[in-house]
């Protein structure tokens, strides 16, 4: 039997599936790619693009022919489709056209597949208009819609496309994969992991731009012990976070940090893997979850997400970061 996906990090479920339907021959002619921007989505797709046209005893090789053009982004029969420059939705016309292409025959590799960005944005007429390809689905063709939420597109179509999720990595699986990308193990590439929040490309991103991503590391460091160690106080939680967020930029990327970190503390709690996304070491999430209830840590995550969404509006910064200290101090009290 072909052996698949040996070498694909993360996502083990769907991973599980695809491994399944491709041996047994089921695949079906439209999924529902569902996770968090950065979980792998996109990465997911085009292995399994891969795997499906490779040949390969150990599929995908990403050494032949139709491995190398898919990696590249080049092959004919793969069509993106996404909304034009400038607009996030997708409209009717756009999904249109893939009537115009979808009966020819394959050129490149032996089906065609179309991958629908940003299916969300996707609204009710174009909805309507991709419905009728899927109740008669061409030979030989695979419809992929990437989206961050399955349930803002119609049932109807939720009903007739199976629906695959794909999660962040973990710590462990993030150094695998950089690991794989040659990226050497030191503090920065630590860091880079911390800040990208599960997702492998953005650890990437980060490890490229350096010194930022330490410092940010270090200021969400001093805002965790702030929070949660037992001898701390709101006083001097306000004060750390004035001293070392300034400006609302660095809010953001720090807060985003706060809730990875929050994650983990929540993950430790309810007993789940020994996997941290955030903290190096598994026991200083077990040592700050003992300082903070269950609720607390859904409630200041929840507030961090309120804050993130109003932190772009224009606000007197040095009042403004005042209040949001203020008012993270008061959720993780609960
Ligand atoms: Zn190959």
């Amino acid at each position: 039997m072909k052996k698949y996906f040996i070498d694909l990090i993360g996502s083990d479920q769907a991973k599980e599936y695809f491994i399944s339907a491709l041996n047994g021959g089921y695949l079906s002619h439209a999924y529902i790619i569902e996770g968090a921007s950065g979980s792998g989505r996109r990465t997911l797709i085009k292995e399994l693009l891969k795997a499906m046209a490779c040949e390969s005893d150990y599929a995908p090789c990403g050494k032949c022919g139709s491995c190398i053009r898919l990696d590249a982004g080049v092959c004919v029969d793969v069509r993106t489709i996404k909304p034009a420059e400038g607009k996030t939705e997708l409209t009717v016309d756009l999904i249109r056209g893939i009537y115009d292409s979808v009966g020819l025959m394959p050129a490149d590799i032996p089906f065609k597949a179309y991958i629908i960005e940003d299916g969300e944005n996707m609204n009710r007429s174009a909805q309507n208009a991709f419905l009728k390809l899927f109740e008669e689905p061409p030979e030989n063709v695979y419809f992929f819609i990437v989206t961050t939420d399955a349930q803002a597109l119609l049932p109807t179509i939720r009903s007739r496309a199976l629906i695959i999720r794909t999660e962040r990595l973990d710590r462990e699986q993030m150094r695998a994969v950089l690991d794989r990308k040659g990226i050497p193990d030191d503090k920065k590439r630590e860091d880079a992991i911390a800040l990208a929040n599960g997702s492998a490309g953005e650890a990437m991103r980060i490890y490229g731009d350096g010194a930022d991503a330490v410092k940010l590391r270090d200021t969400a460091d001093k805002l965790i012990k702030a929070l949660l160690l037992p001898d701390s106080d709101k006083l001097s939680f306000i004060t750390v976070h004035q001293k070392n967020i300034k400006k609302t930029d660095e809010l953001c990327k720090v807060y985003a940090l706060l809730q990875s970190a929050l994650r983990d503390v929540m993950a430790c709690k309810l007993g789940c893997s020994e996997n941290t996304v955030y903290f190096t070491r598994y026991e200083d999430a077990e040592e700050y979850s003992l300082h903070i209830s269950d609720s607390a840590v859904i409630k200041t995550s929840d507030v961090i997400s309120e804050l993130l969404s109003i932190s772009d509006v224009p606000l007197n910064p040095a009042l403004a970061m005042t209040e949001f200290a203020s008012r993270v101090w008061d959720a993780h009290l609960i």
